[in-house]
């Protein structure tokens, strides 16, 4: 099952390592033949190249649209070499064999990330390349594909001692290969997507690029890996990763959630900090200082805080540092570091350090997914944002301006805690947090229990339930705990009795209308 090389497709919109990988193939007597840009490529290097339009006659045309897209290049790339009938049309129509391709395809990921107009995006939509990528997979009993780099020089290895390919290299090649056309064309259906402003992520297809196998998943025994968007917003799949081990699935997922919650907060309107536990808030603070904000975090859940992962919506500085590298932390993440910072973080290798430029738009549009036994679910992330004008007053007593800056900070938080979500909070700092528990009564108990344990006083604090309370129940915990203000969607038909509860024990109730469940 190996098969010679003897010819050779080279046509690559992106020429890195071009010529070494011709050179080596003109080494071992491989005939090549190319495209107009990547001939001149080749043949600028001094090795000999025939021109596709050699072979079939015509020229390249409109524009390049139509190259290779001739019955010379395909019935070379899919003739089956030992079946009787495709030899004789190969033979009646002069198609000569073509063992190897390789192909990248013009940039259209790249152009549409960089903002291209709608024309150029357009003539970015590669035809004949997905088209010889695809035959030549299809025909990899005769064919190796490559699509990257990498997979030519796993073929030029390959090769050393006979000069051919191993099917089973080939079979594996063609794999890739259609994993690459199938993310290309993903990539152009959501930029079409984005161009006709479709909110709804109906017959749409996602594909993501490789950009990290893992050791392994939630738990050693699971295989992972990292996709990334063709589109990425700035973000965890954008970071920059300036020291510490390898970012783990774990890692990544809880670093996601920290950096998400974090933007949430205007660098405008000062430093910010948030500290995150298996995806969910042990402690969000603001201060006047970053150092401050971090120190205000961690006094929520000090315990939880171990082994954490910090995120913060301004640039990493050295009095922050050397706090934040007082207790173990798992991953720091933030827009920018400055050198100082980073000098001191040396001291400590192991914690890994990610900076990002600037911080993700939590209102901007986009999708999230989540698997299902046989599928997925996709919805559009959840953009929702507050501002007091959005706040209907349900109760006798009406918050105080304190208050109502309270209750946003404790619901914008309470946004990224997994339901049933309870936060209480007083002068941008949590002061319990109450996550995913199967009814709100015990998230609310759990939250003032966290409070009780790290000396936290809950008396006038704001109180924040990411769905309505469906009883007084859980109201009257919070109530109990000291606090005075209370946040949440309301629309439960027990609404009446809920605001009777409040107004008996004198608190300030707002509805926001809007819940913000995470499940
Ligand atoms: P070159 O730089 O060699 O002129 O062009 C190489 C690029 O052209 C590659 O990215 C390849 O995928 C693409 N390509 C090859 N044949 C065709 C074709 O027939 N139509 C279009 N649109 N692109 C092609």
């Amino acid at each position: 099952d190996r098969v010679k090389v003897r010819r050779a497709l080279l046509s690559v919109s992106d020429k890195t390592g071009l010529v070494d990988f011709a050179r080596a193939l003109a080494d071992r007597g491989v005939e090549l033949v190319s495209t107009g840009g990547t001939r001149k490529a080749i043949a600028d290097a001094g090795l000999p190249v025939k021109d596709i339009s050699e072979l079939t006659g015509f020229p390249e045309m409109m524009d390049g649209r139509v190259k290779t897209l001739h019955p010379i290049v395909h019935g070379g790339l899919l003739g089956v070499r030992d079946a009787p009938e495709h030899k004789a049309a190969m033979e009646a129509h002069g198609i000569g064999a073509i063992d190897l391709v390789y192909v990248n395809l013009y940039p259209f990921e790249a152009t549409a990330a960089a903002g291209g107009d709608y024309e150029t995006c357009v003539e970015n939509i590669d035809i004949g390349g997905p088209a010889m990528i695809r035959s030549a997979a299809k025909n990899h009993g005769y064919v190796a594909i490559c699509t990257e780099p990498a997979d030519m020089q796993e073929v030029v290895d390959g090769m050393a001692e006979d000069g051919a390919t191993s099917l089973d290299l080939r079979k594996r090649l063609a794999a890739r290969a259609y994993a690459r056309t199938a993310a290309y064309d993903a990539a152009i259906s959501q930029w079409f997507a984005g161009q006709l402003g479709e909110a709804a992520p109906a017959r749409r297809a996602f594909a993501g690029e490789l950009v990290q196998t893992m050791r392994y998943g939630e738990n050693p025994h699971q295989a992972a890996a990292f996709y990334r968007f063709p589109n990425p917003r700035t973000g965890v799949a954008t970071a920059t990763q300036l020291q510490g081990k390898e970012l783990s699935y774990n890692n990544i997922n809880d670093t996601d959630a920290a950096f998400e919650l974090i933007a949430e907060f205007d660098p405008g309107k000062g430093p910010a900090c948030a500290i995150i536990k298996h995806a969910n808030p042990c402690g969000v603070a603001t201060g006047g200082s970053l150092r401050e904000a971090y120190e205000r975090a961690l006094a929520c859940d000090p315990t939880s805080a171990f082994g954490g992962i910090v995120a913060l919506n301004t640039r990493l500085d050295a009095a922050t540092a050397e706090k934040v590298l007082e207790i173990f932390t798992e991953v720091v993440i933030a827009p920018g570091a400055d050198e100082d910072a980073v000098a001191l973080f040396r001291k400590k290798k192991n914690v890994r350090l990610l900076v990002t430029e600037g911080l993700p738009d939590p209102t901007a549009p986009g999708e999230v997914f989540r698997s299902v036994s046989g599928g997925f679910l996709v919805q559009g992330r959840d953009a929702a944002r507050l501002t007091p004008a959005d706040l209907k007053v349900v109760t006798k007593r009406a918050p105080t301006e304190a208050e109502v800056r309270d209750m946003l900070f404790a619901f914008t938080i309470a946004k990224h805690v997994k339901s049933n979500a309870i936060v209480y909070a007083k002068d941008g700092q949590t002061l319990g947090v109450g996550a995913g528990q199967m009814n709100r009564k015990d998230s609310a108990r759990i939250a003032a229990l966290r409070a009780a344990d790290f000396g936290l006083d809950l008396t006038g604090s704001a109180c924040a339930s990411e769905a309505f309370f469906p009883f007084p129940d859980g109201l009257l915990q919070a109530a109990d705990a000291g606090c005075t203000a209370v946040i949440q969607p309301g629309g439960s038909i027990g609404d009446d009795k809920v605001i009777a509860a409040a107004d008996e024990r004198g608190l300030a109730m707002v509805f926001t209308g809007v819940r913000v469940f995470r499940h």
